[in-house]
């Protein structure tokens, strides 16, 4: 019998669903064992009912529910309980499901900070009130999904690469556990090392790295980090390079930005990637915004509100 499988996208860009669509032919493997019952990238199945006539949120029953993006406003949090009530297994899609992602940036700011750059900065015209009708309460905060309902299997990356995506579902579909990395992305990164960088500061983001040519091979190249380049390898999940394993920025030769998140699910990337660059001989104090550090996973819990980001 085929496994019944459900998706859904909450506080996310949908990046993550183009990745299960990414899978390719793959996919056609795929719908030969599992029967989608929802997921709006690829069917039109509507949880207030097709004409949205349902006063009430709806789902089918799912073997498995996949959901991208963490929780946001009260719809997310309603649709997380009801993926959580009709599905045996859940799985968090992404690091905005994982950890929170990009969007927990705005954890920075109070509700009504958002509002007032989103409605009433200048560009716009001033406003005395918000929109409210047709539009889901905001929570206080952006949520990971586990903070709300109970994860089984996480699935980060940003998005995470289909290679993963294939292999959680065949593994889930096989009764096995997937076989997914637990190493860092320096541990998959061919870049040469030498130890300690002669530098001491960081330099620019978008600096050049030194490298004989942009086409010699990527074990010429001597470590970002080393060369004093903010690259968060040391502390961020390896597998965004699916089963080609070297790491997808440094292949571009572009430092990592610690988008899959940190290396053990309850890690701090922050906290590490400062003592990464304090032993790398890099002087903390030297960093010119901190914050800007704060990416990607634990940002969602670090940067509720009353924190700010400004006063650190
Ligand atoms: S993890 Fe990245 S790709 Fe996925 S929904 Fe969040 S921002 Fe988009
Ligand atoms: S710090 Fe960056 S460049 Fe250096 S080994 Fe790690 S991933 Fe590669
Ligand atoms: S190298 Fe880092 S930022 Fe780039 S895709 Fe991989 S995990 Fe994400």
């Amino acid at each position: 019998m085929k496994v019944k499988v459900l998706g859904e996208w909450l506080n996310s860009c949908s990046g993550c669903e183009i990745a299960v669509v990414d899978m390719g032919e793959r996919l056609l493997d795929v719908l030969n064992l599992v029967d989608f019952v929802h997921i709006p990238v690829l069917m039109d199945n509507k949880y207030y009912g097709q004409l949205g006539d349902q006063t009430h949120l709806s789902l089918p029953e799912a073997d498995v529910g996949i959901v991208s993006g963490g929780i946001r406003n009260a719809e997310h949090l309603e649709l997380a309980l009801e993926i959580r009530k009709k599905c045996k297994i859940v799985i968090a899609l992404g690091t905005c499901a994982t950890h929170g992602g990009i969007p927990s940036l705005s954890n920075s700011y109070g509700n009504n900070e958002i509002l007032d750059r989103y409605y009433s900065t200048e560009t716009t015209d001033k406003s005395e009130s918000y929109p409210s009708q047709g539009i889901p309460e905001l929570l206080d905060s952006c949520y990971a999904l586990d903070e709300k309902i109970h994860v089984d299997v996480y699935l980060p990356g940003c998005a995470p690469h289909p290679d993963q995506v294939f292999e959680a579902l065949v593994a889930l579909i096989e009764q096995r556990p997937a076989d997914l990395s637990t190493k860092s992305v320096c541990d998959t990164c061919p870049t040469r090392r030498e130890g300690k960088g002669d530098l001491k500061k960081l330099v620019r983001f978008l600096k050049a790295p030194k490298q004989d040519s942009p086409s010699a091979p990527l074990d010429t190249m001597r470590c970002l980090l080393e060369q004093g380049l903010l690259c968060m390898g040391p502390v961020t999940r390896a597998g965004c390079g699916g089963n080609s394993i070297i790491p997808r920025c440094l292949s571009a030769r572009v430092p990592c930005r610690g988008c899959y998140g940190p290396v053990k699910h309850e890690g701090n990337q922050m906290m590490d990637m400062l003592n990464a660059l304090a032993s790398n001989g890099i002087d903390i104090k030297s960093l010119p915004e901190r914050t800007s550090l704060l990416r990607f996973s634990g940002a969602h819990r670090l940067l509720r509100p009353p924190f700010k980001a400004k006063s650190v």
